[in-house]
C-alpha cells in the first residue's frame, strides 16, 4: 500500500504552491496510494471516511486539505481547520506534520490544544491560530469559554475516527460539533475497518464518500508476525519476570533500531521500563499515569533515537510514529483484534521492514491471543526459544 506509483507528483494533484513547496521541503516527494486517492476526493469539498493501514500517510492527507482550506480563505486568524485526534500524543504529531508541510503557507498559525497542559496558556495562543488541533476534552473546553471560536471552521477532522466514536468522547464530539458551521466539510481518518464506522458517523456526516485501501488484506505489510510462548507462572511477579527474560532474550538476539514494547497496564509498564534499565536497555515509558510534559518528553526521546526502547500501554498504540520502530512486542495479550493491528502497526511505517512478537504464557492467555488473532484476521508464526537473529 505504500508502493508510489514513479509518474504521480503532488503536483499532478493541483495543489497550491505553497503546499507544493513544503511538501517538498518536509521530504514527501511522490504521493502515497491513499494520498493519491483521497487528497483529490477532499479538495473537491465532499464529506469523506479515509481508511487505510497504520503507516500509509494519511495524516499528509489531512494535513494537505487542512492547508489547502487556509491558503483558499481569505488571510485571517479565524480558526478554518479543526483536527481532532484521540490522544494527545496523536495530536501533537499531527500538529507537527501540518506545521511542516506548511512552511510556506503565509499566515500559517497552527496550534495544539490538549489537556494536561496550563489552559491559561492555550487561551493566549488562540489570538493567534488558524488551525487548531487537540483532543476532544481540552477543545471543548476552550470553545465552551469563547476562547476558541468555531464560526469560521471550513474544515472538520476526526484523526482515528475509530477510535473517537468510543463512547467516552461522546458528550465532548456532540458539543463540539453543535457550534461548528453547518457549510463545513468533514473527513474522518482510521486505521481499522469496523463495519460499525459508517453509522456512528452518519450523525455527523453527509452522504461521505469513503476511500479504502487494503481492506482485503488486514495483515500488515513489511511486517512478520510471531508468537512466542513462555512457562505459565502462578504468580504475576513471577510471570512477569518470565516475561521480562524473554523480552531481554528478544532484545539481543534480534537486529532492531526502537523497539516497542506493550503492556496492558499502567503499572506494568512502569515497573518494566526500569527493569530494563537496569538490565541494560536504557527505555522510556509511556502512560497516561505520566503528567503531560513526561509524556511529550518520553515520545521526544523516541523520536530523536535517544531511547532505543519505549515501554508504553495502549495510549502508543495508535499514530505514535517513530520512522525508526522496527520492533514490537506485546507483553500482554490485547483487548481485542483491533487493538492487536495498531500495535503491531507500529513496527512498520511507510513500508520498513519490521516485526512482531506476541509474548504469551501457555494456557489461558495463549487462548486469549488465538481468539485475538482470529478476530485481526492474521496468523503469526510460533517462535522456538532460541531466536534466530534476523526474523524481519
Ligand atoms: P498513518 O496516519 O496512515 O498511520 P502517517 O501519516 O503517520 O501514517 O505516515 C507514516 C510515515 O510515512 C510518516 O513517517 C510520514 O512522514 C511518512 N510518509 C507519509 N507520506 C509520505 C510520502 N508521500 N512520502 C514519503 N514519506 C511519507
Ligand atoms: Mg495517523
Amino acid at each position: 500500500d505504500v508502493a508510489v506509483s514513479e509518474d504521480v507528483t503532488f503536483a499532478g494533484l493541483l495543489l497550491s504552491e505553497p503546499v507544493l513547496l513544503g511538501l517538498r521541503r518536509a521530504g514527501f516527494e511522490r504521493p502515497s496510494p491513499i494520498q493519491l486517492r483521497a487528497i483529490p476526493l477532499g479538495r473537491c469539498a465532499v464529506d469523506l471516511i479515509v481508511q487505510a493501514k497504520s503507516g500509509t500517510g494519511k495524516t499528509c492527507v489531512l494535513a494537505v486539505l487542512a492547508l489547502e482550506a487556509l491558503v483558499a480563505a481569505p488571510p485571517s486568524g479565524r480558526c478554518r481547520a479543526l483536527v481532532l485526534a484521540p490522544t494527545r500524543e496523536v495530536a501533537v504529531q499531527v500538529a507537527q506534520v501540518i506545521t511542516a508541510i506548511g512552511v510556506e503557507v503565509p499566515g500559517l498559525a497552527v496550534q495544539t490544544l490538549i489537556g494536561g497542559l496550563p489552559l491559561a496558556q492555550d487561551v493566549a495562543n488562540l489570538r493567534r491560530c488558524n488551525v487548531a488541533v487537540g483532543t476532544p476534552g481540552r477543545i471543548r473546553q476552550l470553545v465552551d469559554c469563547e476562547a476558541l471560536n468555531t464560526d469560521s471552521v471550513r474544515l472538520f477532522v476526526m484523526d482515528e475516527a475509530d477510535k473517537l466514536m468510543e463512547d467516552a468522547f461522546v458528550d465532548d464530539i456532540n458539543f463540539i460539533y453543535s457550534t461548528l458551521p453547518a457549510s463545513k466539510q468533514m473527513i474522518a481518518l482510521s486505521a481499522t475497518y469496523p463495519d460499525t464506522l459508517a453509522s456512528l458517523l452518519a450523525r455527523y456526516m453527509r452522504s461521505p464518500t469513503f476511500v479504502r485501501l487494503g481492506k482485503s488484506s488486514p495483515a500488515l505489510l513489511g511486517i512478520r508476525q510471531y508468537v512466542m510462548t513462555v512457562p505459565c507462572e502462578p504468580l504475576v511477579t513471577k510471570q512477569l519476570k518470565v516475561k521480562l527474560e524473554a523480552l531481554v532474550n528478544i532484545l539481543s538476539t534480534v537486529s532492531f533500531t526502537q523497539c516497542l514494547v506493550f503492556s496492558n497496564h499502567q503499572t506494568r509498564a512502569e515497573t518494566l521500563c526500569s527493569q530494563l534499565s537496569s538490565r541494560g536497555w536504557p527505555s522510556a515509558h509511556l502512560s497516561s499515569s505520566l503528567s503531560q510534559e513526561r509524556r511529550l518528553e518520553a515520545l521526544s526521546q523516541l523520536t530523536s533515537l535517544r531511547c532505543r526502547v519505549l515501554v508504553t500501554t495502549d495510549l502508543g498504540a495508535r499514530g505514535v510514529d517513530s520512522e525508526h520502530a522496527d520492533l514490537v512486542v506485546q507483553l500482554d495479550v490485547p483487548w481485542d483484534g483491533a487493538t492487536y493491528l495498531h500495535r503491531v502497526g507500529r513496527a512498520g511505517r511507510y513500508g520498513s521492514l519490521g516485526a512482531a512478537v506476541a509474548l504469551v504464557s501457555l494456557g489461558e492467555e495463549e487462548q486469549r491471543l488465538t481468539t485475538v488473532i482470529a478476530a485481526a484476521g492474521v496468523s503469526p508464526l510460533r517462535l522456538p526459544q532460541s531466536l534466530p537473529d534476523d526474523i524481519k
